[in-house]
């Protein structure tokens, strides 16, 4: 296992639509065991494979940050079917170190999901999960969530970014 270098907002890699995963590879096992790795490394409860630079329909979970191996979960071509209710808490990404806004997601998200062997099942998700499944498939269409915002708030947090980032 490797840690992996995240990139971060302002790379045109992050805003790409990635590509289907195809047959499963000893290689994918080991950007997932990289994308956990790394995600639990910098405290993220998820994490999407074009963050790395990879852009493909991969991505994984841990809401538990490392604590509990059942709730690891590996997104491969994943799509929302159904979102129920409101939540509205406190966003972040490993791609925008420092910045956490308050964003409205579903309070409830099912998903269709490709497992490595090339079967599909769906998983159910609400609160914490509900958002990670929304947060990591949007990296997968090459969007981010601060691009729910308008352009002045958008403008804003960029500038509170650019300058922390300055500063370290
Ligand atoms: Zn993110």
């Amino acid at each position: 296992m490797a840690i992996r270098t995240v990139i971060t907002w302002g790379d045109p890699r992050l805003k790409l639509n990635s590509a289907d995963v195809g047959d499963w590879s000893p290689e994918l096992d080991q950007l997932v065991a990289d994308l956990f790795e790394t995600s639990l490394e910098e405290e993220g409860v998820g994490l999407a494979a074009p963050q790395v630079g990879v852009n493909l329909n991969l991505a994984v979970i841990d809401t538990s940050c490392g604590e509990d191996p059942s709730q690891k979960l590996i997104l491969i071509n994943p799509e929302i079917v159904h979102t129920e209710g409101s939540q509205i808490g406190p966003e972040g990404c490993l791609s925008i170190p420092g910045i956490h806004e308050v964003l409205e997601r579903p309070k409830k998200v099912r998903i269709k999901n490709r497992r490595p062997d090339g079967t599909w099942h769906e998983i159910s998700g609400e609160d914490l999960l509900a958002r990670a499944f929304c947060h990591e498939i949007d990296h997968l269409r090459g969007r981010l969530f601060v691009e729910y915002f308008g352009p002045v708030k958008r403008q804003v947090i960029q500038r509170r970014y650019q300058k922390q980032h300055k500063a370290s």
